[in-house]
């Protein structure tokens, strides 16, 4: 493993100032959530000298707020402990199957979302849920907070939009009104610890009469970024959800999608099922928001 120095710093101000002085004195800092990434890395490849900055001793990381009209989820809440809260998993049952997907028993004790997203990876499994959610990236600066819509976070392969010392407080989500709900589906090759070969996740928003009239659709692994796809959302809006409109939503994936070919899968293969899996997501989602699953 490479060396490190570790800090736990008590409070944003100070997370900033440490990340700030080692990014002036060209040193090499790096936050600490659950560290499920971070310690693999250390261990592999990139195992050059670093101060670890620990952001688990914030009041403001450790926040979970379920509001009337806002929720919002701390930067180093473990996933175990967002599937454990049955509010949050009947308000957002899409991202948090997608974080229970992370891993296994022991990874989601430590794993967050907001280190997930931090991560960047194409395949990250809770960004596209994050995004379809309308997620809202809460970013610690030296001048207090800025705020970022999630699908504008990551701009590509383990790179996102921080700048030396920011880092992410915690995400924020609009309270799902009624007839709102949403899904996150992947494929991959063994039935868990593995990473994505597609993923995707939709959120609809239906009226009493079944329309839709809101939805966000985002596919995973299937380009440099997780991205969203509004010709796939449109092909939902002002439809049934039906069959018809699900497989003209798949296509517009497939569309959006640039996939690279590996072990896990071809090019070919990820285009196809990027549209089953939007098919299927938007089904479930469509049936949760008609309270019917
Ligand atoms: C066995 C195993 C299985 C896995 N399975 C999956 C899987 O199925 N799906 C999947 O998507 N991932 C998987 N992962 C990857 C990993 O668990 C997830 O990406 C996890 O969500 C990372 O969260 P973390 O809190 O542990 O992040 P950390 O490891 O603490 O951090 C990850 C990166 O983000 C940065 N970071 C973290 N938090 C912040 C912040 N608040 N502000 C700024 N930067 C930050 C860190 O500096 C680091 O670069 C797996 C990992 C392992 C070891």
């Amino acid at each position: 493993m490479g060396e490190f120095a570790y800090v736990a710093p008590a409070t944003v101000a100070d997370t900033v100032a440490v990340l700030e002085e080692h990014a002036s004195a060209g040193k090499r800092a790096q936050v600490l959530a659950g560290g499920t990434d971070l310690l693999v890395q250390l261990r592999g490849s990139d195992n050059e000298p670093r101060t670890i900055v620990d952001i688990k001793q914030l009041d403001e990381t450790n926040r979970l707020d379920i509001g009337a009209d806002e929720i919002f989820i701390g930067a180093a809440i473990a996933s175990a402990v967002l599937y454990e809260n049955e509010e949050l998993k009947a308000l957002l049952p899409g991202l948090l199957e997608s974080s229970d997907l992370i891993g296994s028993t022991q990874i989601q004790g430590r794993c967050t979302i907001g280190g997930n997203l931090c991560n960047s990876s194409p395949a990250a499994d809770t960004t596209p849920a994050i995004i379809v959610d309308s997620g809202v990236c809460v970013i610690a600066t030296n001048s207090g907070t800025r705020e970022l819509p999630a699908e504008d976070f990551c701009t590509g392969v383990g790179t996102n939009v921080l700048a030396p010392g920011e880092f992410l407080l915690g995400l924020k989500f609009p309270r799902p009104g009624a007839g709102t709900s949403d899904a996150y589906l992947r494929f991959i090759p063994r039935t868990e610890m593995d990473i994505a070969v597609v993923g995707v996740a939709v959120n609809v928003t239906l009226d009493d009469t079944g329309t839709c009239t809101a939805a966000r659709v985002a596919i995973g692994a299937v380009a440099p970024t997780p991205l969203m796809v509004p010709a796939a959302a449109d092909a939902l809006i002002g439809t049934q959800v039906d069959d018809d409109a699900l497989a003209a939503a798949g296509v517009r994936c497939t569309e959006a999608s640039s996939p690279i070919s590996d072990k896990r899968g071809t090019a070919e293969y990820r285009r196809k099922v990027v549209a089953v899996l939007c098919r299927r997501a938007g089904a479930i989602a469509r049936d949760r928001a008609m309270g019917v699953s």
